[in-house]
């Protein structure tokens, strides 16, 4: 059974493109950014410091519960989840969870940053989603908006380009695609067009494999 990776910068449509993949291929799908924003998300409610790394390390103790709470998706939360994934103790003690995930028998999906090149070095599949900065920000944009908020664009697209460069700078399992990684750039796709391409690569990679 197939593992598939699926990494790239917020607002690319990994989310969306695992999940789809996961359901395509019936596979188990976990979104290792939601154990980054409950990390963040805890050190905030504790009052602590994300960018100290002792508070950041305490926090990776959160009970399971956490996963399930809708704050974790607030943009906020991803800033905060950018901020103590900086610390490599941090993504140590991240790592048993997500590793497990994806060696569990029948194959998996799994979305984050560093999936191809550090979790699950030997996937199957590995799609890397990019798109422009500025597609990005009126995704996330447009969501908002429909959402009942009044974001500035502006203000989106400096936290995305933030984002990007604290995710590819860092020392630690830094965003990049894996050497052997299918580039998928979805600045021009529509998300139905996005996830079709996306489930056309891996289809591809996992037939070539036999
Ligand atoms: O994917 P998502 O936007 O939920 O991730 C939030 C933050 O968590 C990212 O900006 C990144 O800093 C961090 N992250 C990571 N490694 C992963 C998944 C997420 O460093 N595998």
């Amino acid at each position: 059974m197939s593992v598939i990776a699926v990494d790239g910068p917020s607002a690319s449509g990994k989310g969306t493109i695992a999940r789809a993949l996961a359901s395509h291929f019936g596979l188990p799908y976990l979104d290792t950014g939601l154990l980054y924003r409950a990390v963040g998300l805890t050190v905030a409610r504790s009052g602590d410091n994300p960018d100290n790394q002792v508070d950041a390390l305490a926090a990776c103790d959160f009970p399971d519960i956490l996963l399930h709470d809708p704050e974790l998706r607030a943009e906020a939360t991803g800033g905060l989840a950018s901020r103590v994934s900086v610390h490599p103790e941090v993504r140590t003690a991240l790592l048993a969870r997500q590793c497990s995930f994806a060696v569990q028998d029948g194959g998996a999906v799994l979305d984050g940053r560093d999936i191809g090149t550090v979790i699950a070095p030997d996937a199957d599949a590995k799609l890397f989603i990019t798109a422009s900065a500025e597609a990005r920000a009126s995704r996330r944009f447009k969501e908002m908006i429909a959402q009942g908020d009044k974001p500035s664009f502006d203000n989106m697209l400096a936290d995305i380009i933030a984002r990007d460069a604290r995710d590819t700078n860092r020392a630690t399992a830094p965003l990049k695609p894996a050497e052997d990684a299918l580039l998928l750039d979805t600045s021009d796709l529509t998300i139905d067009a996005a996830v079709q391409r996306a489930i056309a690569l891996v289809s591809g990679k996992l037939e070539a494999a036999g």
